[in-house]
């Protein structure tokens, strides 16, 4: 079968190839790959990769084929699945239930096969079967939904009413956006002049509104909006060190910053003034766990999201390079690879 392989650690590496298709093994599926986002740590790197491995972690298919001892699924399920396909099960964090966060953890598209290919098996307990109203398009986004799930409604607990200030309108960005407004808070999207398109297509959810800063200042709005104290949460995800600085800003005390871009760089900031003298909560939100995916399916069967809007590329997987530049020149907001189209 066809499959988008990344050989060695370097991100040149990546090559479309021939691999022997998979073997289902019992406990497992084989899921037909329908339709596979593009995310940014495929194009700027995942650092927990294992090579040689087959990219994609966001993905949405047909089961064609079941394992030995695996009941609750059928053939012609149309499944997505969770990213973690192995967790060790004992550590304090598995334990607890954050499996995001087992140092053994063992995640599709990074260090198990994923699905940028025309097959991939995924184990029965990780797989879920998305709602009818979905397309396959749609499922695959069910991966990002569910780290935005991890960060508001894990992390956050944002509630109706907050005041939400969302930095970035990424594909994250943007879902953290409307799952908040969609949960009753009251939300800012904030981007750049260059995210103008993206920015447009973020309106069409349930935000209060979007915000250029290179046209408006930001401190301004936010006192306008959201009145003299500031924000009651900051999502910051673009991962940019000058965002992060007016994020912490922007926050009213007792606020609290969630990290949710990767930064890959050290950060300084003012303790006395942010942890000390405004008690601020900084935490962070990475990927997701069990319970994120599960209410990921609830909130997506009921609350009718405009995921659709999201999807601005589609392409067949032999245009993978051509996906992949959308995605590193942000001109893409997500970009889908059909592997059998
Ligand atoms: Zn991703
Ligand atoms: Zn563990």
């Amino acid at each position: 079968m066809r499959a988008l392989v990344q050989e060695h650690q370097e991100k040149d590496s990546l090559v479309l190839k021939e691999i022997p298709e998979p073997k289902v093994m019992p406990g497992w599926l084989k899921v037909k790959v329908m339709a596979a986002g593009v995310c940014g740590t495929d194009v700027h790197g995942i650092s927990s990769l294992v090579p040689p491995v087959v990219l994609g972690h966001e993905f949405s298919g047909e089961v064609v084929e079941i394992g030995e001892g695996v009941e609750e699924f059928f053939p012609g399920a149309r499944v997505t699945s969770e990213t973690t396909v192995y967790h060790c099960g004992h550590c304090l964090y598995c334990v607890e239930g954050h499996f995001n966060l087992c140092p053994d953890r063992r995640g599709l598209g990074s260090r198990a096969d994923g699905g940028f290919a025309e097959y991939v098996l995924v184990p029965h307990t990780t797989a879920l079967i998305f709602p009818e109203h979905l397309s396959y398009e749609e499922g695959a986004l069910f991966e990002p939904f569910a780290c935005a799930v991890h960060g508001v409604v894990e992390q956050a607990s944002v509630k109706g009413g907050e005041k939400v200030l969302v930095l970035g309108p990424g594909p994250l960005g943007i879902l953290v956006g409307w799952l908040a407004g969609a949960l009753g808070a009251k939300v800012l999207l904030a981007g750049k002049s260059e995210d103008r398109g993206r920015l447009h297509i973020a309106s069409r959810g349930p935000l209060y509104d979007v915000v250029n800063v290179d046209e408006e200042d930001l401190n301004l709005r936010i006192g306008d909006d959201f009145g003299p104290y500031g924000a009651d949460l900051v999502f910051e995800c673009t991962g940019a060190l000058p965002a992060i600085g007016s994020g912490l800003e922007l926050l009213r005390k007792r606020g609290m910053f969630i990290q949710m871009g990767i930064i890959h760089k050290p950060v300084t900031m003012d303790f006395d003034r942010f942890l000390f003298s405004s008690e601020l909560v900084l935490t962070g939100s990475r990927t997701q766990k069990h319970s994120s995916w599960l209410r990921a399916l609830e909130i997506l069967d009921k609350t009718h999201l405009p995921l659709k809007e999201l999807i601005t590329h589609a392409l067949p997987l032999e245009k993978w390079r051509e996906g992949f530049d959308l995605t590193l020149r942000r001109e893409a907001i997500k970009v889908i690879l059909h592997p059998w189209k």
